[in-house]
């Protein structure tokens, strides 16, 4: 039976600058349906998802929404507020909550907003009409809207409790008391899962299937594969910013959902002709630049990030890691830069055991971290400044002594040309350059010091296709080079191209994965969190 569509994307496309993140997408929403939007990092499933809730606007396309009276109408939200009246909810992957207020005061402020922000009363029905139609929230109604809706849908939470002293799973649960106390129709759960550990994801489910059977629609994004067909009706996969599947859950297996999410665009004949030349270790034997040895690190909520590690990189290879974001990459790079305390085992670079992330720089390392507007570039110093950062850094060691002020700015000058900063002004704050631009501005900074280790993290991410490029060009330059590159992206199409070794990190763990490297459906599961055994490996 062909149900009724409440919200109809057609032709749906989003740039930035010249980058597109969304790309001619039609999608549709039913009554009642839990609908799965899957998609590796970077596909665009965000972007798609704040373009319905009004954060951003569409640069081309039209969105239509069946509103509360059954009329189906053209959706131009120029904010959250114009979704909310629609009848749209969203819980972001960061909430949005204002931690030193109350739970029952947090949902009284989204009730102000609502009400503020509409003609009339949003809310036709419901335990809470009583208290909506009042010109003024009382506490009390905030509460007794958040005791009612808590027992409808099993969402307990204290309304009493400080939001900044919840957990995690907690705070969602205040996030979609939020959505539900305006009424929304159609939540939008941006990657809820993330945050869960496996036992609450359960409850989480549970109250989901609640949801459902209340008559309300749900965008439940995710990249678990597991997840995504334990509770959808129907999946959408986007890929690079395109839709490029559309079925019932369970059309496809577990398999065929990781070849759409990821494609299968990279064959090894276009690496070696990208690569050129040999591998210089399979002739020299190979030296071990990076040394892992049982590292466990802690993130920042002190749960286990990194797991055991033990692992090596040596010279004239690129060692990839591939997996999608928040498995503990991050923490991992930070580790080995000295950046984040190990809990255990050891980091050893080079032979030495350096304490801090001076002395790791000193030993040789270089790094392009994955956060580069906010650690990457400092943004009141002028370009010049940002790109020599590295040099005044390393100013007492003899190799940079030699190094007078002209040549300085000729090294400055030469960098900017080379990585095609824009604007080519060296004296003008950082800050005033876009994202991409002081992007290449870390890249270039880090990558000519010649590191014998330069530790990537999702180098390309932001950059045209043209600056990315002129990146992996030089990232195998440092590998021709005889240098050691440990790159971690959750590109796998970078990872697959560049990597002569090739490992997935999933949920703190390293798993090595070269001989995976043309099975894109074996990867795709490792990365969605599947070891070998749990579908029957091939040869491993
Ligand atoms: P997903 O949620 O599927 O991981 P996103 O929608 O967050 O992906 O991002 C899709 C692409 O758009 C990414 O390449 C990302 O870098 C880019 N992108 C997202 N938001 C912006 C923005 N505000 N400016 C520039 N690029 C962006
Ligand atoms: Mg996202």
């Amino acid at each position: 039976m062909q149900k009724e569509n409440i919200l109809e994307l057609r032709n749906i496309t989003k740039t930035f600058g010249d980058f597109v993140a969304v790309d001619s997408v039609d999608f549709e929403l039913q009554a009642g349906e839990i609908h799965a939007i899957l998609g590796e990092n970077g596909a665009g499933k965000s972007t798609l998802m704040n373009l319905i809730y009004g954060l951003y606007q569409p640069s081309d396309g039209r969105i239509y929404v069946t509103d509360r009276e059954g009329w189906r109408r053209r959706l131009r939200a120029k904010s959250p507020r114009d979704a909310i009246v629609s009848g749209i909810g969203m819980v972001h992957q960061h909430f949005m909550l204002v931690e030193s207020l109350t739970v029952a005061e947090n949902i009284a402020l989204s009730l102000g907003q609502v009400r503020r922000g509409s003609a009339g009363n949003p809310s036709e029905n419901g335990a809470y009409k009583k208290a909506l139609g009042k010109f003024r929230f009382k506490k009390e109604d905030a509460i007794h809207i958040t005791e009612a809706l808590s027992e409808q849908f099993g969402l307990t939470v204290d309304p009493g409790a400080l939001v900044r002293t919840l957990s995690v799973g907690l705070k969602q649960r205040v996030e979609i008391l939020k959505a539900l106390a305006v009424d929304a129709r159609i939540l939008i759960l941006d990657e809820p899962t993330a945050v869960l550990s496996p036992q609450e994801v359960e409850g989480f489910f549970t109250i989901l299937r609640k949801l459902q059977a209340d008559g309300r629609a749900i965008i439940f994004i995710s990249h678990k594969m597991k997840e995504v067909l334990n509770i959808s009706d129907r999946i959408t996969v986007l890929r690079r910013g395109k839709k490029v599947y559309l079925g019932p859950t369970g059309e496809l297996t577990a398999r065929g959902l990781a070849r759409e999410m990821i494609g299968e665009e990279i064959n090894e004949v276009e690496r070696s002709v990208w690569v050129g030349l040999p591998n210089p270790y399979e002739s020299d034997p190979p030296d071990s630049v990076l040394q892992l040895s049982n590292l466990t690190v802690l993130g920042s909520r002190n749960e286990i990030a990194v797991s055991d590690i033990s692992m090596a990189t040596r010279r004239g290879e690129i060692v990839g890691i591939a997996g999608v974001d928040g498995n503990g990459q991050r923490e991992l790079a930070e580790a080995i830069m000295g950046l984040r305390h190990s809990e255990s085992g050891t980091v050893n670079i080079l032979g030495t055991d350096p304490k801090g992330t001076k002395a790791v720089r000193q030993r040789g390392v270089g790094y392009i971290p994955e956060d580069r507007q906010t650690t990457g570039v400092i943004a009141s110093f002028s370009v010049t400044e940002n790109l020599l950062l590295n040099v005044t850094h390393l100013e007492n060691t003899a190799r940079w002594n030699v190094l007078n002020q002209r040549r300085k700015q000729n090294t400055a000058e030469q960098l900017i040309a080379d990585y095609d900063i824009r604007p080519p002004i060296g004296g003008i704050p950082a800050a005033a350059l876009s994202g991409g631009n002081q992007q290449k501005i870390v890249l270039a900074r880090e990558i000519s010091l010649h590191p014998d280790l330069l530790i990537a993290v999702n180098p390309t991410r932001g950059l045209d296709v043209n600056a990315a490029r002129y990146v992996h060009e030089n990232l195998l330059a440092q590998r021709n080079q005889s240098k050691s590159v440990l790159l971690i992206s959750t590109e796998l199409d970078e990872v697959l191209l560049l990597s002569d070794r090739l490992f997935v990190m999933s949920r703190g763990k390293l798993i090595e994965a070269t001989a995976q490297r043309n099975d894109i459906e074996a990867l795709g599961l490792l990365m969605t969190g599947q070891t070998h055994k749990d579908f029957g490996g091939n040869g491993c």
